[in-house]
């Protein structure tokens, strides 16, 4: 099956929904209406666009809209910068903070029941490392809707959609990205329809990658099941690099057992964390901060109390790992804590069986966010870096957690990444209308890109892996046929067990041996195992197994990339703690890592415009 788009949209979370509003709402698109050209853009999700994971964002989105205490731009630049230790674009980051306040108040507009101040004006809570007056005190900055601002973000942005007549392919799976390297630029993309079991062939001079993040690398994660970072694979696949990779998010407050998110809003509130001992230990690590200092900051000093045998067990397995502390919320009223932290609540009875206005509840440090991605320019084109400057592909652009742009270095503050993927995203769709206004598809259907394209072979490609990994599905029936032992092998078992060696080598601490372990069992046994998976079932419609053993595949490929970046940066930098490099070396590693998938690591220099690096003590 064959089609051809203006633009392709693959991720309908915040980002990919900001870029298909604000394509639709721009002057060239409508220009374009008026003169009777319509135009085809289509978003690919591989979920049900509600389901997307900014729908489980809790906490709050970034503005220094200064309704609560006064705030300016300024201040949240400085912090967005320091927070990512010096790592951050300054140019993006600048963009990030000044069009802030217009992000929050379009959401407003677009439906986002925000909570509200006495006075009626959007209400802010504190959020760790935002500050006022260049890192002098705290300062309410998160615009929140009690602890649902994704839900909240993620329903208004489909509803508008939905109004502007935006066409949507849902549950179909994106596997491959053409992109001609001759020619530097975009042919679209090769997608699984998970209903139909087809593969399709999607033309496109313009495709935006809006997959989300990649949680799922490790065990312990506060990212939904489908956060497998496609994006960035295809990416990688395509023969282009990914910026650095080796940063990625520990959020202190995993609920034991889970790693669901118990959001920074509990310690916003009013939250403690606690040792074995019941010692609130936060003032000894960050004093000025405290429990509200940078997430990193958080889960570096949660693992220093585990180390020094302060951690406790999870209560349901008091055998276990002593490797949690406790969150202390009984400080905070009952009533408030219901008013404005109900879904903490609702997870921590379901999922512990604990009340936290009574009980302590033991947490620790769960992988959360990407910080880098696809690398993009502060118009969402996606580049790739060599020979000291950037090249970008045609056509192809990047936002939301899968990019980056750079607005959050080696670490993001709290409700940054909201504004980022509704902010770049919508810049992406800005993008894109000037691009299709120029070069709209025509009417009669025709296909400009040529037949017989790069594009025809990854799609006829796809096709024939795809027969491959049904063919084979009787063996498992065969108890007695070699090809039994292999059978029992599958997607599911090989991502849990890259996720414990995800969380044993590289979470919140690391060096260059477990790097290498790492490094080691991936090539050795996991890459050749992913290889030989198979369905279990012979038929293509809805067999979930099929998208698992791609999104395994997938997986791997950005565990390799990250843990190439990882071991090529000899300095710890906010996320990234190299216990062989223990401290920051500006020097040398100023510079963003951009990585391909054959292992090789360039570095581009880091965008400073304003702001000299300074020491980042919380
Ligand atoms: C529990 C939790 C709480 C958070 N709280 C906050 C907060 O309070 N404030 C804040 O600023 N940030 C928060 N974040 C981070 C923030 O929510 C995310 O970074 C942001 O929502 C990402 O948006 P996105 O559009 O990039 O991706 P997502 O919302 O993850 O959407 C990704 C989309 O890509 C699609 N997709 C992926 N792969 C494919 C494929 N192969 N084919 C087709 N479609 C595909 C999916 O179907 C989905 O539609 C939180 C994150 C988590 C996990």
């Amino acid at each position: 099956m064959e089609e051809m788009y203006d633009a392709i949209i693959v991720g309908a979370g915040a980002a990919g929904l900001s870029a298909a509003l604000s394509f639709y709402r721009s002057d060239e698109t409508r220009q374009n209406m008026d003169l009777g050209i319509e135009p085809k853009v289509l978003v690919i999700s591989k979920l049900q666009s509600l389901r997307s994971h900014t729908g489980s964002a809790e906490g709050g989105i970034a503005a220094s809209l200064g309704n609560e205490q006064p705030d300016c731009w300024q201040w949240h630049y400085y912090d967005t910068v320091k927070g990512g230790d010096w790592l951050v674009d300054q140019d993006a980051a600048k963009i990030l903070a000044q069009e802030a306040t217009k992000t929050v108040v379009n959401l407003e507009h677009d439906g986002v029941a925000f909570s509200r101040t006495n006075d009626g004006h959007i209400a802010q809570r504190r959020f760790g490392g935002h500050t006022k007056d260049y890192g002098k005190a705290p300062v309410e900055r998160a615009a929140y809707a009690a602890d649902r601002v994704g839900h909240q973000i993620l329903h208004s942005l489909w509803q508008q959609c939905i109004g502007h007549g935006v066409e949507f392919a849902e549950e179909w799976y994106v596997t491959d990205l053409a992109v001609d390297q001759d020619e530097q630029q975009v042919q679209g993309v090769i997608a699984f329809d998970t209903h139909s079991g087809e593969v399709h062939v999607v033309r496109a001079h313009n495709v935006l990658i809006a997959t989300g993040g990649a949680g799922r690398l490790f065990h312990t994660t506060s990212n939904s099941w489908d956060l497998t970072g496609d994006g960035m694979s295809l990416v990688l696949r395509a023969g282009l690099q990914c910026e650095d990779t080796e940063f990625v998010q520990f959020h202190p407050t995993g609920l034991a057992h889970t790693g669901i998110l118990l959001s920074e809003a509990s310690r916003a509130e009013g939250g403690t964390l606690r040792n074995a001992d019941g010692v609130a230990f936060m003032q000894n690590y960050a004093p000025e901060h405290g429990d509200l200092a940078a997430r990193d900051v958080v889960s570096r000093a949660i693992r220093a109390e585990v180390d020094a045998g302060r951690g406790i067990a999870d209560p349901r397995d008091p055998e276990g790992p002593r490797d949690c502390v406790w969150l202390d919320m009984t400080a905070i009223e009952p009533g408030h804590m219901l008013a404005v932290l109900p879904q903490v609540v609702e997870t921590i009875q379901k999922y512990a069986g604990l009340d936290p206005t009574k009980d302590w509840v033991p947490v620790k440090p769960t992988a959360h966010y990407t910080m880098g991605g696809i690398p993009v320019t502060t118009d969402a084109e996606v580049y790739t870096w060599h020979d000291g400057e950037r090249h970008i592909i045609e056509g192809l652009y990047a936002a939301g957690e899968c990019s980056c742009v750079s607005v959050h270095g080696a670490n993001r503050l709290g409700g940054n990444s909201l504004l980022d993927a509704c902010l770049f995203g919508s810049r992406a769709g800005e993008s894109i209308a000037r691009r299709v206004a120029e070069n709209p598809v025509l009417d009669d259907g025709s296909t400009i890109i040529d037949e017989d394209a790069l594009i025809d072979h990854l799609g006829q490609d796809r096709q024939d892996a795809l027969h491959d990994l049904v063919a084979h599905a009787d063996d498992a029936e065969q108890p007695e046929a070699e090809a039994a032992e292999e059978t029992t092998d599958n997607a599911y078992k090989l991502q849990e067990q890259l996720g414990q060696l995800m969380d044993s080598s590289l979470a919140v601490l690391t060096d260059a041996a477990a790097i290498e372990r790492a490094q080691q069992v991936i090539t050795d046994e996991l890459v050749p195992r992913a290889m030989q998976l198979h369905s279990h079932a012979e038929y293509t419609s809805f067999n979930q197994e099929i998208t698992a053993i791609w999104e395994v595949q997938n997986l791997l490929k950005l565990a390799q990339a990250m843990l190439t970046a990882s071991a090529a940066r000899h300095e710890s930098r906010g996320s990234l703690k190299r216990l062989d490099y223990p401290e920051r070396d500006d020097a040398s590693f100023l510079a963003h890592s951009m990585t391909d998938a054959d292992g090789n690591v360039v570095w581009q220099p880091v965008h400073i415009i304003d702001m000299k690096p300074e020491s980042r003590e919380y």
